[in-house]
């Protein structure tokens, strides 16, 4: 649409009034959403119409004007989420999101400053938050951070710190195509599979990643990384990171961090901690325990988006060193260059010379004004009851005759299975059997919208896996989950394929 004299119809509103009152619809309903969720099914799947709505429209060259798009927002999109903010939701790992959290990215959207940098109050913000996750995980006041958009962009950046620091010759000038020996990182095989990603995408190959054995509870051999390390070294290799998990994806172990600090300090290796959830347990003291030695990493990275509860997409990376960050990043550019006095003094671009990104969203917000809200306590002793809530649950399912654990359940993930009672004269399933039916329990929670946990496949047996990052379950949740898995399970058992 464009005017009589060829000017385009403005962005901002015509009548402001107008869009006052669809904007207060707009949080007035949101509101109700949220405070409704418990009310919904966790997930429901999406009818055909809806998706092909979502699919084949045209370019919308003209526009349809805002309280329409609203309606279709309300009616196409709303409904049909993966589920994550409702108490029954404990797939993969995700966060709930939290109500206060989700209006500060609404007025850290009004405000919309570029916090790349420059002299401005969203800086200070978020040199103010690295500073308090600094203090939660232990670190020294001098350490250096800073936010990205998710666990895996804060581990990616702190390999290419690893790399830049430890590599034994400047990386940033020579790059790897050099003919320096072959660099190598540690890690369990339980690591997440952000590492062989970035393993490939920092140049240093998939090879480069060594995949060291775990012990029965899924944490780190740290005698077999030491002794991998040991022979590499002697075949003219460099290895230059050791990598702990605290808190794996799959089963919620954590590596022993205290011996991993130990071994990097004798190997003179860069030490990095993957905490993208399990960090968050040194927010509670009782929780802190399982996670001690994380503060003596180099680098740190963690979710708030996983375990902090907050919207995404949001994270964090800690250095021990804030030189190390900026070492790896910083950039001299004439259009950067800063001033005495002015937007550019002082801080210069104190963000993007510490990541990858130039121009960055205000996502600190959301973390300034939660911790404040809330206090760093209370999102501990969230932390604290998810712990407790798995640990019933794993309790619950060793106590049921139909249910077994699949692996030990030491922080806020349990993986169990349906395993039909035997009776006499009845076959039991065999292993195949087995899988299939808890892939079908799992399906039909997830379908009936009963409860979303996801699946894993654990020593070759599949489970149905529950990663508790909610601060909405409760206990009866969990009751209830029990409860369906065996009914499900009850239903389906008689016409599994069993052994003849
Ligand atoms: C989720 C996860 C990651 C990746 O974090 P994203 O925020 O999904 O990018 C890395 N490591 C572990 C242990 C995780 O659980």
């Amino acid at each position: 649409m464009t005017t009589a004299h060829n000017e385009p119809a403005p962005l901002d509103p015509q009548d402001w009034d107008a869009y006052r009152a669809l904007a207060h619809r707009m949080l007035d309903e949101s509101i109700d959403y949220l405070r409704d969720v418990r009310e919904r099914p966790t997930w429901r799947p999406m009818p055909a119409e809806v998706r092909a709505a979502l699919s084949n429209e045209p370019l919308p060259r003209a526009g349809r004007g805002d309280a329409a798009v609203y309606e279709d927002f309300l009616h196409l999109v709303r409904p049909y989420p993966n589920g994550n903010i409702h108490p029954r939701f404990w797939g993969w790992v995700m966060g709930t999101g939290t109500p206060q959290a989700a209006m500060a990215d609404f007025l850290s959207s009004v405000m919309n400053p570029n916090v790349g940098g420059l002299e401005q109050s969203p800086v200070l913000v978020e040199k103010q938050v690295v500073k308090w996750c600094a203090e939660l995980m232990g670190f020294p006041p001098t350490a250096g951070g800073i936010l990205v958009s998710g666990g895996t962009m804060a581990n990616v950046l702190s390999l290419a710190v690893a790399r830049q620091r430890a590599a034994g010759f400047d990386v940033r000038t020579e790059g790897l195509q050099g003919t320096h020996p072959k660099l190598l990182v540690y890690a369990s095989t339980e690591v997440h599979g952000w590492l062989k990603k970035a393993c490939e995408f920092l140049g240093l190959g998939n090879t480069a990643f060594r995949r060291v054995p775990v012990h029965a509870d899924f944490t780190v051999d740290v005698d077999a990384m030491a002794a991998m390390i040991r022979d590499d070294r002697a075949a003219g290799h460099r290895p230059f990171c050791i990598i702990g998990t605290a808190g794996t994806v799959q089963t919620g172990a954590t590596d022993d961090l205290v011996a991993l600090a130990d071994l990097a300090a004798r190997e003179q290796c860069w030490y990095h901690v993957d905490g993208a959830f399990g960090a968050m347990a040194a927010l509670s003291p009782e929780t802190a325990g399982q996670v001690r030695g994380m503060d003596r990493a180099d680098s740190l990275a963690f979710d708030l988006h996983k375990w902090g509860y907050l919207p995404f997409d949001v994270a964090v990376v800690l250095t021990r060193e804030d030189a190390a960050l900026t070492d790896t990043f910083s950039m001299q550019a004439a259009y950067l260059a800063s001033e005495s006095r002015g937007i550019i003094a002082q801080t210069g671009i104190h963000f993007a010379d510490r990541g990858i990104e130039l121009t960055r969203s205000f996502k600190a917000l959301k973390v300034w004004m939660q911790f404040r809200a809330s206090g760093t306590d209370t999102l501990g002793a969230h932390i604290a009851r998810n712990v407790q809530q798995a640990h019933a649950l794993a309790r619950a399912v060793e106590a049921h005759p139909a249910l077994e654990l699949v692996a030990p359940a030491p922080l806020n993930i349990v993986n169990f299975r349906y395993v039909p009672v035997a009776e006499p004269g009845t076959p039991q399933p065999d292993a195949a059997a087995l899988d299939a039916l808890n892939r079908e329990i799992l399906i039909q929670l997830q379908e009936r919208g009963i409860a979303v946990p996801s699946g894993t496949t654990i020593h070759g047996r599949f489970a149905i896996r529950v990663a508790i990052t909610n601060h909405r379950s409760r206990a009866e949740d969990f009751d209830a989950l029990v409860e369906a898995v065996v009914a499900i399970g009850g239903e389906l058992g008689g016409g599994m394929p069993t052994r003849a």
